[in-house]
C-alpha cells in the first residue's frame, strides 16, 4: 500500500490552529481531516462524525483496551484518540491526513509513524496569545491563566516537531503551511512506492 502524508498540527489554544487547518484543507483536495474520538460533550454547531466521533467513557476505554487507537490522550479532563483504522483507510484510498491533536498525541503518532510531519504553530509572542485569548471574551481570568500556562508547556515541547510556524500574519503562516505540506508530498516515504513501481516497469 502506498503511504500518504500524515501532517500533524499542534499549537496552544488561541494560536489560530483551527483557521490554519481549515484554510489548508480548502486549498488541498487530497488532504482530509482525521476525525478523532472524544468523550467530551458536543459544543454548539458540532456534528457527530464530522467534527468528532462522540462516544462515552466506557466505549473509549473498550477501544483503548482493544488497541484501536494509534494515539490517545487525556486533555482538559476528557479523552481524545485517533483510530488506527482512519489512517489505513486514508492510505488505501490515496488520501493524506491532517491531525489536529495535542502534543501528547503528536509524540505517540511520531513513535508509530516516524515519517509523519509534525508542525507546531506558535504565536509571535506570549502577549499576543494572551490578547487573542482575552479577545474571545468568553473565558474567566482563571481559565485564561490556565490556558497561558498550558501554552507555555506546549511550546516547550518544540523538540518533538519538524517545523515551527509562527502565526504572526495569517496569510504568511498559511503559505508556509502549504509549502510544508507540498514538500511532504515529495518525501521519500510517500514517493517510495511510486519509484519502486517505476523501476519494476523498466525491467
Ligand atoms: P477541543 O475539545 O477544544 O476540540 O480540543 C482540545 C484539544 O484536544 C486540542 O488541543 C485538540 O488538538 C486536542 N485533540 C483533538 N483530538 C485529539 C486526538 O485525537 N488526540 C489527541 N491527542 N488530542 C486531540
Amino acid at each position: 500500500m502506498a503511504k500518504g502524508v500524515l501532517l500533524i498540527l499542534c499549537g496552544p489554544s488561541g494560536v489560530g490552529k483551527t483557521s490554519l487547518s481549515n484554510a489548508l484543507l480548502e486549498s488541498r483536495q487530497r488532504l482530509s481531516l482525521s476525525i478523532s474520538y472524544t468523550t467530551r460533550d458536543r459544543r454548539g454547531q458540532e456534528v457527530d462524525g464530522v467534527n468528532y466521533n462522540f462516544i462515552d467513557e466506557d466505549e473509549f476505554l473498550a477501544m483503548r483496551k482493544s488497541e484501536q487507537f494509534a494515539e490517545w490522550a487525556e486533555v482538559h479532563g476528557n479523552y481524545y484518540g485517533t483510530s488506527r483504522q482512519i489512517i489505513e483507510n486514508a492510505w488505501r484510498e490515496g488520501r493524506d491526513l491532517l491531525f489536529d491533536i495535542d502534543y501528547q498525541g503528536a509524540r505517540q503518532l511520531k513513535e508509530v509513524y516516524p515519517e509523519a510531519t509534525a508542525v507546531l504553530v506558535a504565536p509571535p509572542d506570549l502577549e499576543t496569545l494572551e490578547e487573542r485569548l482575552r479577545g474571545r471574551g468568553t473565558d474567566s481570568e482563571e481559565v485564561i491563566q490556565r490556558r497561558l500556562a498550558a501554552a507555555r508547556h506546549e511550546l516547550k515541547q518544540y523538540a518533538l516537531f519538524d517545523y515551527i510556524v509562527e502565526n504572526k500574519e495569517f496569510q504568511k503562516a498559511q503559505q508556509v503551511l502549504q509549502a510544508i505540506y507540498d514538500a511532504a508530498r515529495h518525501s521519500r516515504s510517500v514517493k517510495r512506492r511510486w519509484l519502486e513501481e517505476l523501476l519494476e516497469c523498466g525491467q
